[in-house]
């Protein structure tokens, strides 16, 4: 039997693939179970339970599932380890059951919107793709009930702390700022290490790509023995960079050929925005994807609600929701990328960021 833990999203997905390849499941979530989870939950035959944990049960599960939002830190999961029990993340059971080619992209920032703009110029060059992830569905539930040829998956640290075998083809790190340090007991370098984990199972056969002007990707991969081809991407450096500006055209090189584009023909603007455009282009580039999709895709993406979304014009003054900010980062460059006169309304969790 597995113990999936959680009813969230993930869990359900994950739920939802192991009754496919016939396991039995026991779903064990210490909050409350939505009616419409526990509908699906029925109609799969999966066991359940909420508002604590049976620990016989969970503890003589031969494997369990964790949801992202679980930390490592709670009883269960310490006392799961103790026993000997291997803990996994939706991403990691997921990828066992798809021999699909896995996009992963992770960052502090940038993830939703680089994964679907990396997933808009796929669908537009024709691929059958799935985004999957923090949109649309889980990996878990997609490998279950869809049969795409890739996937592009957002990933967070919290998923990338429960992987053992997880391999993408291509794994994309936007960047590493502080964030969910509470979860890192306040360390920056376990948390960075964490987002590492997306490329450590590469092989020679697989790509990485990141932005060589992140501090904390630079630090983190210069002790490690990255096997991947490397994809470095900056707005400051051209020097062995696949990606890179001239000016103010946004240079890709690639083997093949070279792609160039003005940094105003861009739909999505803001200095993240060409960060998160270059990742996606090199993506289109590696998959020898026509230039001529990426291009379509680069200048016409539709900027997704909550990220610098502008919302309306009241006598005069735009307001723009940027509600998807969520930590001193992306707040930072949200506020670089307005030039006018700006009112900052914003509140929220102590996530343990300075
Ligand atoms: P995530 O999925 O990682 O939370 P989103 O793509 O949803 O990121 O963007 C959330 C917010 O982060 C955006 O509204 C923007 O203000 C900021 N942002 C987006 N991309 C970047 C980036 N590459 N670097 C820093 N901040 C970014």
């Amino acid at each position: 039997m597995i113990c999936v833990l959680g009813a969230g999203r993930s869990g359900i997905g994950a739920a939802k693939l192991g009754r496919k390849n016939g396991e039995k499941i026991w779903l064990s979530d210490s909050g409350v179970i939505s009616e419409e989870n526990k509908k699906v939950l029925y109609s799969l035959g999966v066991e359940w339970e909420e508002g604590g944990h049976d620990w016989s049960k969970i503890l003589n599960c031969s494997l369990i599932v964790k949801s992202p939002g679980i930390p490592d830190t709670v009883e269960v999961i310490v006392k799961a380890h103790q026993e000997g029990v291997t803990v996994i993340s939706e991403i990691e059971y997921a990828s066992k059951y798809t021999q699909s080619k896995l996009i992963a992209i992770t960052g502090s920032n940038g993830k939703t919107t680089t994964a679907s703009l990396t997933h808009d110029i796929l669908v537009k060059a024709g691929v059958n793709v799935g985004l999957v992830g923090n949109i649309g569905k889980s990996f878990a539930e997609s490998v279950a009930e869809d049969s795409h040829d890739v996937y592009v998956i957002e990933v967070s640290s919290f998923q990338l702390d429960g992987i053992i075998d997880f391999k993408p083809h291509i794994a994309v790190l936007l960047n590493i700022t502080p964030d969910h340090l509470d979860r890192y007991d306040y360390s920056f370098d376990s948390y960075r290490d964490s987002k590492y984990r997306i490329a450590m199972n590469q092989t020679a056969e697989d790509h990485f790509i990141y932005c060589a002007d992140d501090a904390g990707i630079t630090e983190v991969i210069k002790n490690k023995n990255i096997l991947a081809h490397q994809y470095p991407f900056s707005i400051n450096e051209n020097d062995g960079m696949t990606g890179y500006l001239n000016n103010e055209t946004l240079i890709i090189t690639t083997k093949i050929n070279t792609y160039n584009m003005s940094i105003y023909e861009l739909a999505l603007q803001g200095k993240h925005n060409i960060y998160n455009s270059m990742a996606a282009g090199i993506t289109g580039r590696i998959l020898e994807l026509k230039n001529d999709f990426v291009r379509e895709s680069l200048s016409n993406f539709q900027s997704i609600e909550h990220r610098l979304e502008f919302v309306a014009k009241v006598d005069g003054i735009d307001f723009v929701n940027d509600s998807k900010a969520t930590n001193v980062n992306s707040t930072w460059y949200a506020l670089e990328s307005i030039k006018d006169k700006t009112v900052l309304i914003l509140g929220g969790q102590d996530k343990g960021n300075d």
